[in-house]
């Protein structure tokens, strides 16, 4: 199909590979009715790489296919998985309140889920109403879309629909459903789940899936299930990696949270990091802490954990030798995650002396992040600042860094790492400015926009994600999105509002 074709339908792939190869992961289910919906929120960007037009998704017609009440070609299915959530496992959790519309092939050929979250109960709800409300679902549309300019693999709101409906939490709000589009739904839960049902051909299969889907380089490996460990494992390397140079807290990394794809999905009681911390934690339910910034790296490779031991009858028939290629896919990950780290922070620094050991420029790293974090200096800022000094332009980085011994040191240390031809010099700072953003969703802003859609005023939402989208330029009147919360913000919390 051709790249300037604006369809006026969801282009269904013709194979529902999930639906059509894992029975017994899954219950078919509809969406709810809902009465009288209203879009809320259509994405042009993301609606245009499915080779949709984007006026469609307002019309009757779109906005009924967007809800899953339009006539599908097959079933829609609520997802089973089960989950560590907090440390504790939950055999079966599931959508609960979500359900796959499809799977659909982008403009440029590549099979996606379409997903609706807040659609209504299911089998899977437990005590729960099925729903969403407006808030946190326009939340999950503005940092997939930051995430997505920042570069990062992630999954994105397609659209948010009003339902119109009244949703109790804590206090009445307005419901909505999410259209997500992701690589795919599967997730460390999901390999749990099918490993509890005692069936290992369900897990072969829904390991083979992942490989063709996610993976397909693992399938031609003499081991390809210790390969596929090694490629979620590379995935996820890269991707904590992206997360911790921008100071991402994703807030919720239980193993249902954690795509087998590499895509951050789940955007819950997560923030972007203004003072650096390592213990930054964002979420009121994360009292031990056991999400918070420093830990994610950690908590990765515990949930990578989780998911090797599902396949291990698929690795060795002899258990032990099973759980040694096991221990030893996942033990890597630490140094996975190392590369991946040390490379992209080297590019916000500048470090690009090849020559240079990983060692000095992990220890130049370090360094900077201890000083920050004893100055309490906002992450997104300071590693903006820093090419300013790169040009010998030093404004930027001395009014957020004190004059005291350990920022001159430092200061001193990382110059003399960073070549010195000045002639070069531009070209470096130009790499730098082109990783270290100037916007990201700041928290104060996101709740003023969340707070604004609720009470029916998109006008803030489009302001703010139409900054996020050119996370790396200063555009005019953005004065505002540069700006840490003001005072009284720093208790700041989200509430893990469902
Ligand atoms: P989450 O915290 O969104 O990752 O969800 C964790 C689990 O709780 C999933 O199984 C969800 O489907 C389920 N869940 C969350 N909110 C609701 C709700 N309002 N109704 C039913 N299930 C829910
Ligand atoms: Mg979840």
């Amino acid at each position: 199909m051709g790249r300037g074709y604006r369809a006026h339908m969801i282009r269904w792939a013709p194979r529902q590979t999930f639906v059509d190869e894992l029975e017994g992961m899954f219950e078919g289910w509809r969406a709810d009715r809902v009465e009288s919906p209203g879009l809320l929120v259509a994405n042009a960007d993301l609606a245009t790489e499915l080779g949709l037009d984007p006026e469609w998704l307002g019309t009757p017609d779109g906005v009924a296919t967007l809800l899953g009440a339009a006539p599908l070609p097959h079933r829609t299915v609520a997802q089973a998985y089960a989950g560590h959530q907090f440390g504790s496992y939950s055999p079966r959790l599931g959508d609960g309140r979500a359900l796959l519309l499809g799977e659909a092939l982008t403009a440029d050929d590549r099979r996606v889920d379409i997903h609706l979250k807040g659609s209504g109960r299911t089998t899977f709800s437990r005590g729960g109403d099925g729903k969403a409300a407006v808030g946190p679902m326009v939340r999950e549309y503005i940092i997939g879309e930051s995430l997505h300019a920042l570069g990062l693999p992630t999954t994105r709101a397609l659209a948010v629909v009003a339902t119109n409906e009244t949703i109790a939490r804590d206090r009445p709000l307005p419901g909505a459903v999410l259209v997500r589009v992701a690589a795919s739904h599967l997730r460390v839960g999901s390999f749990q789940y099918a490993a509890s049902t005692g069936d290992t051909a369900l897990v072969r299969r829904l390991a083979d899936h992942a490989i063709a889907r996610h993976h397909p380089q693992c399938a031609a490996d003499p081991q390809p299930y210790l390969a596929l460990i090694e490629a979620v494992s590379a995935a996820q390397a890269r991707l904590i990696s992206q997360w911790m140079a921008i100071g991402f807290i994703h807030g919720v990394m239980n193993t249902d949270n954690m795509t087998i794809s590499g895509e951050s999905i789940d955007f819950g009681p997560c923030a972007f990091m203004e003072a650096h911390d390592p213990r930054a934690v964002f979420s009121s339910i994360d009292h031990g802490g056991r999400y918070a910034y420093g830990q994610q790296p950690g908590i990765a490779q515990w949930n990578l954990a989780r998911f090797a031991e599902t396949l291990l009858p698929l690795l060795h028939d002899d258990v032990q030798e099973a759980i040694r290629l096991a221990t030893e896919a996942v033990e890597h990950f630490a140094d996975l995650f190392r590369l991946e780290y040390v490379a992209r922070m080297r590019a916000k620094l500048g470090l690009v002396d090849p020559h240079m050991s990983g060692d000095d420029a992990v220890s130049i790293v370090n360094s900077l992040l201890s000083s920050m974090t004893s100055h309490k200096i906002d992450h997104t800022l300071a590693f903006r600042s820093l090419s300013g000094v790169v040009r010998g332009e030093r404004r930027a980085f001395d009014a957020l860094f004190p004059d005291t011994d350990d920022v001159r040191q430092w200061t001193q240390r990382w110059l003399a790492a960073v070549p010195a031809d000045l002639s070069i010099r531009q070209g470096i700072a130009d790499g730098m400015d082109a990783v270290n953003p100037v916007h990201v969703p700041r928290n104060h802003l996101v709740e003023e926009a969340l707070a604004a859609a609720t009470a029916g005023d998109l006008a803030p939402l489009h302001e703010l994600v139409g900054i996020l989208r050119s996370p790396f330029e200063r555009l005019p009147g953005d004065e505002r999105h540069l700006r840490p919360a003001p005072e009284g913000w720093e208790g700041y919390m989200t509430f893990c509002g469902t």
